[in-house]
């Protein structure tokens, strides 16, 4: 077997493996599977991976660092042109999943088609800008951190916080809100953080019903997340395997 086809029948295996935890977990929860969308998180994994996976029937891609996203969603929109708008059922969405400083706002708006991190008001009206730049619509998450014990430079808007976000994301022209995104901390029990995410969520859709979005649980925590209603699963290693970085 060739590298591509042995790394092809890799990805095929732990998708097949993911999917069916996912479809076990939502049966335990009286879910729909068809309820929960999964995004394969390929950082630090190039873009023959990526080729694979949408040859898989993958269509969405979480990506943490400006510097490394951009340059790979060009060379795969450079292969199939996919169409600009969240709305429309792309071949292929892009969704921005790291911290993201204002500066690089503008850059990420002309590639993502959904800002997960989304915390502050000064990044809202600079993704609001980069937008209306690029003539694109975005869909924006308020990241929403979920530690007892805040640490600035961890991502994530406090909880009662959140709300505020959502309406600024809201009014902004060039903005979607979709709903929200955490992830769980570190040593924490995933099921309590993620029941104070729902929690959140549901304040958030009290005031805006259409912002239905919950992006949580990765890898080692996403039978949790669909216990407490994620919609979005963002897993990275149970696909592609460790990260180069960590090997
Ligand atoms: C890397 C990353 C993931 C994927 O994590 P895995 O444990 O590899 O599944 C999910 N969410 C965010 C925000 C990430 O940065």
């Amino acid at each position: 077997m060739s590298e591509l086809a042995e790394r092809r029948a890799e990805l095929a295996a732990n998708l097949a493996l993911v999917r069916t935890r996912i479809e076990l977990a939502c049966g335990q929860a009286g879910r729909d599977p068809h309820e929960v969308s999964l995004i394969v998180v390929t950082k630090y994994f190039p873009a023959s991976d990526v080729r694979l996976l949408l040859d898989l029937g993958v269509h969405h891609y979480g990506e943490n660092r400006d510097q490394e996203a951009g340059p790979k969603c060009a060379e795969l929109r450079a292969d199939a042109p996919a169409a600009p708008a969240v709305s429309s059922a792309p071949e292929l969405t892009m969704h921005f999943i790291g911290q993201l400083q204002t500066n690089k706002a503008g850059s990420v708006a002309r590639y993502a088609d959904v800002v997960h991190t989304v915390d502050r008001p000064r990044l809202v009206s600079a993704l609001d800008r980069g937008a209306q730049a690029a003539g694109r619509r975005l869909r924006a998450l308020v990241q929403v951190d979920l530690e007892p014990e805040r640490d600035p430079n961890r991502g994530g808007a406090r909880p009662e916080d959140a709300l505020t976000i959502a309406e600024a994301v809201d009014t902004a022209a060039h903005l979607e809100l979709g709903g929200v995104m955490a992830v769980a901390p570190l040593g924490a029990d995933p099921d309590e953080a993620f029941a104070a995410l729902g929690r959140v969520a549901r304040g958030i859709q009290v005031r805006f019903p259409s912002a239905s979005w919950v992006s949580a649980g990765m890898s080692g925590d996403l039978e949790a997340a669909v216990r407490h209603g994620a919609t979005h699963l963002r897993v990275g290693t149970a696909i592609l395997g460790s990260r180069p970085h960590l090997r």
